[in-house]
C-alpha cells in the first residue's frame, strides 16, 4: 500500500479515547464563565447594576454613564477568571465569528505599563476592519468600522481572553454583522406582535422570540483530515467514489456512540455549560459519522451567540480528541448531508407561548391568528425565505433527495389543517364574544390534547409546524442562524402588522373586535393555502405542483438571492426598520461574492488534485499494465497473448479515457474561470460560475470517481470514502 496513506490509517485505527479532562459535571458549574447577572451583582455597585439591568430589559442602549463602572466590574471578574485579554467577539458576513484580542494593558502618561480596561473600550472600538466583506459599504480607504457591546448577550471568558459579544457597524452606521439587523428584528416582532397581543391580553408588554438550534456534524480523524487537502481547504470532499456500505443499514441512527466520540461529546458538553450554554441532547445522526447536538431553546438573540460559540468550542475541542469537526453541509457526496433545524417560537412577557393552543377560546383564537399570520408571512416570502438559507454549501442539500427541498412549504399536520379547513368555513356571524363561557362554535376549543400527539412531522417538510413552534429545518449546517432568523421575524412582524390595519379598519367601520379577526383570518387562510403541503416534499409530483401553486421553484443560488431585492422584500426589510436598502443591496453583493469565492476555491483546488494527484496516479497503475501487457507478449504466442492481456488491456484504455477527459475537462474549467473572473458584476460572475464551472467540476469528479475503482489501492494516495466515515 502506498506507504502515506497507510501509515496515516494505522495511526487513525490505533487511536484511544482520550480521557475527559473535568471528569464531572456538577450543577454549580453551569455559567462559571459567564458574566450573568448573579456575577453581576457580585461586582457592579447597586446602582451600576440596577441601570444595567433595566437598559436591557427595557431594550434601551447603554447608559454610557455607568459604562466605566460595568467595565470595571467586568475585568475584574475576568482576571479572577484568568483571563489577560479581551476581544469584541463579533459576527461578520463571512460567517462565524471574529475576535480582535488586546491585552488588558495600557501604556501610562508617565510611560509605564498599567492595566487598564475603560468603559469606552467596553462600550465601543474600532478594529481595523477593511478586510471584512461589506459589499460595498465602506471603503477600504475608510476601514474604520464599530463594535459595541451588545448588553443583553453576557460576556464570558474563553480560555485567558475575557470576549464582549457587539454588534459591528460601518462608520456611517450601517450593519456590517448579523448580530445588528438581528436584533432589530427581534424588536420590530416585538412591537408588532404585542400590539396584536393586546387584542386578546391588555396585559402583555413585550413578545419574546426563542431559538432552539439542532446542530449537525461530522467527526473525522484527524491523520485521514490531514491527508486530504480538499477536506483541509474547502471543508468537504471534492471526490472520492461512495463507500460500499454507507448509511443504507440505517445502523447508524441512535445507535450506541462510539467511545472515542462520546469522549469528545463529554468535554464538549462541559465546556459548553461552563460557558452557560444549555446544552441538552446529543445522538448519531442518519450518516455515518454524522452527529446532532442540541440545547435548550432560549431567547433569540443568545441562541444565536451559543450556536456560534458551540461552532468554533467544537472545532477547538474537537482537536483535544485528535478529530476534526466538518460543519460542512454536505462534506461526503452520496451520504446525508448536515443541516441546523431552526425551532422558533415567540412567547409574551406574561408567559403564554404564542404557538400553543390555549385552555380557552380566547388562547385558542389568539393561537390561530399567530399561526396563521406565520403561515402568510411565509407564504408571501416564500422566496425571500430561501435566500435566507441559501449558500454555495447548502446547494448541495436544497433540491437533493434530502432535506430539505428548494421549495419552501409549511407542514401543519392533520389536526391544525382540519381546525383551519373548518374555520375557513366558519359564518362569522357565528363568532361571539369573549366572555370566557361559551364557545366560537370554531371547534378550536378541543385543540390542546389534540396537538400533544402531532408526533407524525414530516420530515420531508422545510418548515413545520411541531405542536409548540416552528421547525425551520432548510438552515445550513455551518450558517449563522441569525440570517434565517431575522427574515422570518421581519416577514411576520410585517405581516402582523398588516394584520392588525385590517382588523383595525373592520372593527372601525363597526364590527365587533372578535368578528373582526375571525374575518381577516378566513381570508388570510383562503390566500395563503398554497404554503401548506403536508405530503413527500421529495417527490417530482410537488415540484410540478409547487409550480403551479406559483411558490418559488429557483434552484440556482445566485438567482435565489434576486429574491432580497424584490420591491416587496425591500419594503418589509425597511418598513420593521431591520435593513435599508443600501444594507440589502450591499449584503447581496457579499453573498454572491462569497459565493463565487467558494466555487472557486473548489474549483482551484480540483483541478490542483486531478492534475498532482490522481493523473500520475492512474498513469502509474496504467504503466504498470502496460509493463504487463508487454511481458506477456514477449513469453506467449500472439493468441495466447491476445487472451491474456485482454482484460488488462481494457483497463489501460479505460484509463487512458478518463485521464484524456480529466485533463481536456480541467483545461475548460480553467479558461471557464478566466472568462468568469472577467466579469465585473458580482452577480454575472456568480451565475457564470454556478451555469458552467460547477458542471465542470462535477463531471471531472464522476471520471476521478470511476478511476478510483479500477486504479490499485496500494497506490492511491488519499483516504477513501470507506476510511474517512467508518474509522474513529
Ligand atoms: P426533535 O425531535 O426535533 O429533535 P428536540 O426535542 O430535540 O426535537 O427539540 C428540538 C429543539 O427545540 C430543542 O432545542 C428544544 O429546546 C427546542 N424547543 C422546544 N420547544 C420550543 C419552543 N417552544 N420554542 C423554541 N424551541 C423549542
Ligand atoms: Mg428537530
Amino acid at each position: 500500500m502506498n506507504s502515506l496513506r497507510f501509515n496515516l490509517l494505522k495511526e487513525a485505527l490505533g487511536r484511544k479515547a482520550v480521557p475527559v479532562t473535568s471528569e464531572n459535571r456538577p450543577a454549580d458549574e453551569f455559567a462559571k464563565y459567564v458574566f450573568n447577572r448573579e456575577t453581576m451583582q457580585k461586582y457592579l455597585s447597586k446602582y451600576t447594576y440596577k441601570t444595567l439591568t433595566d437598559s436591557i430589559d427595557k431594550s434601551l442602549p447603554l447608559n454610557r454613564d455607568i459604562a466605566d463602572g460595568v467595565a470595571t466590574g467586568m475585568k475584574q471578574w475576568a482576571v479572577s477568571m484568568g483571563a489577560t485579554h479581551y476581544t469584541h467577539w463579533f459576527q461578520p458576513l463571512t460567517g462565524g465569528t471574529a475576535e480582535k484580542h488586546d491585552a488588558f494593558v495600557e501604556i501610562s502618561e508617565i510611560g509605564g505599563v498599567i492595566e487598564e480596561f475603560s468603559g469606552k473600550l467596553l462600550v465601543q472600538q474600532e478594529p481595523d476592519a477593511s478586510s471584512f466583506p461589506n459589499g460595498g459599504l465602506r471603503n477600504t480607504f475608510e476601514a474604520r468600522g464599530y463594535s459595541a457591546w451588545d448588553p443583553s448577550s453576557p460576556a464570558f471568558v474563553m480560555g485567558d481572553t475575557l470576549c464582549i459579544p457587539t454588534v459591528f457597524i460601518s462608520y456611517t452606521g450601517e450593519a456590517l454583522d448579523y448580530k445588528t439587523p438581528l436584533l432589530r428584528s427581534i424588536n420590530a416582532l416585538n412591537k408588532s406582535a404585542t400590539a396584536v397581543c393586546n387584542y386578546f391580553d391588555a396585559n402583555v408588554s413585550k413578545v419574546i422570540s426563542y431559538l432552539g438550534w439542532e446542530q449537525e456534524y461530522f467527526l473525522v480523524d484527524d491523520a485521514l483530515y490531514n491527508a486530504r487537502p480538499d477536506l483541509s481547504l474547502t471543508g468537504r470532499t471534492l471526490m472520492g467514489h461512495e463507500s460500499a456500505k454507507n448509511q443504507q443499514l440505517e445502523d447508524h441512527y441512535f445507535g450506541s456512540i462510539p467511545t472515542r466520540v462520546l469522549a469528545f461529546m463529554t468535554d464538549l458538553e462541559n465546556e459548553a455549560l461552563k460557558l452557560g450554554v444549555p446544552v441538552k441532547t446529543r445522538h448519531n445522526e442518519v450518516a455515518p459519522n454524522q452527529f446532532e447536538l442540541a440545547p435548550i431553546y432560549e431567547e433569540l438573540n443568545l441562541a444565536n451567540d451559543h450556536n456560534l460559540l458551540i461552532m468554533s468550542l467544537m472545532k477547538k475541542i474537537a482537536r483535544r480528541h485528535n478529530f476534526r469537526v466538518l460543519l460542512h453541509e454536505k462534506p461526503f457526496k452520496g451520504v446525508n448531508g448536515s443541516g441546523k433545524h431552526n425551532n422558533w417560537s415567540m412567547g409574551t412577557d406574561t408567559g403564554v407561548n404564542l404557538f400553543s393552543p390555549g385552555k380557552n377560546d380566547v388562547e385558542n383564537l389568539q393561537f390561530i391568528t399567530f399561526l396563521v399570520n406565520t403561515m402568510m408571512a411565509v407564504y408571501k416570502h416564500n422566496g425571500l425565505l430561501k435566500a435566507s438559507i441559501s449558500s454555495a454549501n447548502n446547494a448541495h442539500r436544497l433540491g437533493a433527495n434530502e432535506a430539505p427541498p428548494a421549495i419552501i412549504s409549511i407542514f401543519l399536520g392533520k389536526q391544525v389543517s382540519e381546525v383551519l379547513d373548518k374555520l375557513e368555513q366558519v359564518n362569522t356571524d357565528d363568532v361571539i364574544h369573549f366572555d370566557g363561557k361559551t364557545a366560537i362554535r370554531l371547534g378550536v376549543a378541543h385543540l390542546p390534547e389534540v396537538l400533544l400527539d402531532n408526533t407524525d412531522r414530516n420530515r420531508t417538510s422545510p418548515f413545520a409546524f411541531t405542536g409548540n413552534r416552528f421547525e425551520f429545518r432548510a438552515v445550513g449546517s455551518s450558517a449563522n442562524c441569525a440570517e434565517a432568523m431575522l427574515t422570518l421575524n421581519t416577514a411576520v412582524a410585517n405581516q402582523l402588522s398588516v394584520f392588525k390595519l385590517e382588523v383595525d379598519a373592520l372593527i372601525e367601520d363597526g364590527m365587533p373586535k372578535e368578528k373582526a379577526i375571525v374575518t381577516v383570518i378566513k381570508s388570510l387562510i383562503a390566500k395563503c393555502r398554497a404554503i401548506s403541503f403536508e405530503g413527500n416534499g421529495y417527490s417530482e409530483e410537488w415540484k410540478a405542483e409547487a409550480q403551479k401553486r406559483g411558490l418559488d421553484c429557483e434552484t440556482s443560488v445566485p438567482l435565489i438571492f434576486d429574491n432580497q431585492l424584490k420591491p416587496e422584500s425591500l419594503a418589509i426589510f425597511e418598513n420593521c426598520g431591520v435593513l435599508s436598502r443600501e444594507e440589502i443591496e450591499s449584503r447581496c453583493e457579499v453573498k454572491w461574492e462569497m459565493y463565487t469565492k467558494k466555487i472557486q476555491i473548489e474549483s482551484r483546488v480540483l483541478g490542483d488534485l486531478a492534475m498532482n494527484h490522481i493523473v500520475p496516479v492512474a498513469s502509474g497503475y496504467q504503466s504498470v499494465l502496460l509493463d504487463n501487457v508487454s511481458k506477456i507478449n514477449a513469453l506467449f504466442s500472439k493468441e495466447e497473448a491476445a487472451a491474456m492481456a485482454s482484460q488488462d488491456k481494457i483497463i489501460i484504455k479505460a484509463i487512458s479515457d478518463h485521464i484524456g477527459f480529466i485533463i481536456e475537462k480541467v483545461a475548460e474549467m480553467t479558461e471557464a474561470r478566466k472568462q468568469a473572473n472577467a466579469l465585473a458584476s458580482e452577480r454575472e460572475k456568480a451565475i457564470a460560475y454556478h451555469d458552467t464551472i460547477v458542471p465542470l467540476t462535477e463531471s471531472i469528479r464522476t471520471h476521478i470517481d470511476k478511476l478510483e475503482l479500477i486504479v490499485d489501492d496500494r497506490m492511491w494516495t488519499l483516504p477513501k470514502y470507506r476510511e474517512l466515515l467508518f474509522i474513529r
